[in-house]
């Protein structure tokens, strides 16, 4: 067969039209999300006061194995898609391996990473839906840039509570979402009742995605006509980020590549949600033994050493109660330079293809990963985000492996973002500086004392 090209796109017939809904395709569903004050399933009513109505349908669609993808998104999709599979040729040669190595980058738009994928999906059904005001949390920054652009597309007023230690470490991520129209609000903040608690108890914190969620919750209940929107670990957004891993199926197809391993990093679980969804489902199928890696950062490390359990998705104990890898919404990461993985939940979809064996996860320290993305970004040219710095050591390790045992693998992993925004942590990496944090077990414990008792669902 002929040499693969350096980067297989997609045309625009090519483009998907429809979305992987992952449920569908598992023989076990992930449970039901809680009302944390009854514990019975959420209905759609309760959820639709915060979220938006077709967002809502989608959370609880556990039948349809494809959900179309509407015009109005697809359009807003050809502006940045498709994104390119790139045969990494030159780490290849620089890490001297006998395997392929191959990376869908979702950092070719202004946000810089995949988050574009769903905040689009989003803006686009709250605009359907009539709504003229939405709230978000942004870790990193990423999805407020993201949803500041989907926003200034489809005309919507946008509050985004960034966690405060980004916004110190991101000013210029700030900058953007400005740009775009979005209002930044520094969190935790003096504007909610949540942000105020949180700020008498720990006057000095950083903050974290989890107090921003509630705070961006709070506002969003207040607001008319104003809903709350989540760049990450909904099943939802896992299926609009299935657009990545579609594409990703159809460039192998056309070039005929055949992947043994496929790697992700994971923050809440939907870029490499989204990447494994048509892999998982041939697994699942028992069509494929395709090894599936789902890597983090070990300074939060929710499902290597997580607890399978209810929890709430917010530190502020405001959210429904969802099933998932966790340490506790209590457990506040130390500050890795991974903004987007410092979530201390994962997926519910994650969680469960997980907990029944499908997928395998690895946590990695931030300075080897801070290695990987400087070999990366030698050989490659790219300056990948450290998030997604993640799933490329993963994917060097394998590499790496195949050189000494001489196996020809295939090994696709998402290279989910760039680091552009994230210049303080490669300061801090040249410099030598960075450190390692990882969470002691009593650490650990501390979170896990603070999960909710769930009568009869343990
Ligand atoms: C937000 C983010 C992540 C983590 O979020 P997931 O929902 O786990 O995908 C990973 N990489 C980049 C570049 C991000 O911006």
């Amino acid at each position: 067969m002929a040499n693969v090209p350096y980067k297989i796109y997609l045309t625009e017939e090519e483009m998907p039209k429809y979305w992987i809904n992952m449920k569908a395709f598992m023989k076990e569903k992930p449970e039901p999300f809680l009302n944390p004050a009854t514990f019975q399933p959420c209905t759609a009513e309760e959820l639709e006061q915060v979220f938006c109505k077709e967002l809502v349908k989608q959370e609880q669609n556990t039948t349809d194995k494809y959900i179309e993808i509407p015009k109005g998104i697809r359009d807003f999709y050809k502006m940045y898609r498709p994104s390119p599979l790139v045969r990494a040729y030159c780490l290849e040669r620089q890490l001297d391996t006998p395997a392929e190595i191959y990376y869908k980058f979702e950092g070719t738009n202004t946000s810089g990473s995949h988050k574009l994928n769903s905040a689009a999906a989003q803006v686009y059904y709250a605009k359907e839906q009539g709504l003229t005001h939405l709230t978000t949390e942004t870790g990193a920054g990423q999805w407020g840039t993201a949803l500041s652009m989907a926003c200034a597309y489809y005309n919507i007023d946008l509050t985004v509570f960034m966690v405060k230690v980004s916004s110190q470490q991101k000013p210029y991520r700030k900058a953007v979402i400005e740009t775009y129209g979005g209002k930044v609000v520094a969190s935790p903040s003096d504007t909610t009742e949540i942000g105020r608690k949180i700020l008498s108890e720990h006057p000095d914190t950083g903050g974290s995605l989890g107090c921003a969620i509630s705070e961006a919750l709070e506002t969003a209940v207040q607001t008319d006509n104003c809903r709350y929107v989540l760049g990450s670990v909904l099943d939802h957004v896992l299926l609009h980020q299935t657009i990545i891993g579609q594409e990703t199926r159809i460039a192998c197809e056309k070039h005929g590549i055949k992947p043994d391993i496929i790697i992700g990093c994971t923050g809440g679980g939907s870029n490499f949600g989204g990447l494994i969804a048509p892999f998982i489902s041939e697994k699942i199928a028992g069509k494929s033994d395709v090894r599936i890696i789902g890597v983090e950062p070990a300074s939060c490390p929710s499902l290597t050493r997580g607890k399978y359990a209810y929890d709430f998705g917010d530190t502020g104990k405001t959210s429904p109660l969802m099933k998932m890898y966790t340490l506790g919404s209590g457990f506040i990461p130390s500050p890795s330079h991974a903004g987007g993985l410092r979530f201390h939940g994962m997926s519910p979809i994650i969680s469960k293809l997980y907990n029944d064996g499908y997928i395998e996860a690895r946590a990695v320290e931030q300075t080897s990963v801070f290695d990987a993305a400087t070999v990366f970004a030698r050989s490659e040219g790219i300056l990948p985000a450290p998030e997604s710095a993640h799933a490329l050591l993963a994917a060097m390790e394998e590499a790496i492996k195949c050189r000494e045992t001489g196996e020809k693998k295939t090994i696709i992993f998402g290279l989910s973002g760039t680091g552009y925004f994230d210049m303080a942590a490669y300061v801090s990496y040249n410099s030598g500086t960075m450190v390692d944090y990882i969470p002691t077990d009593e650490d650990l414990e501390k979170g896990f004392a603070g999960l909710p008792k769930v009568p009869n669902r343990e």
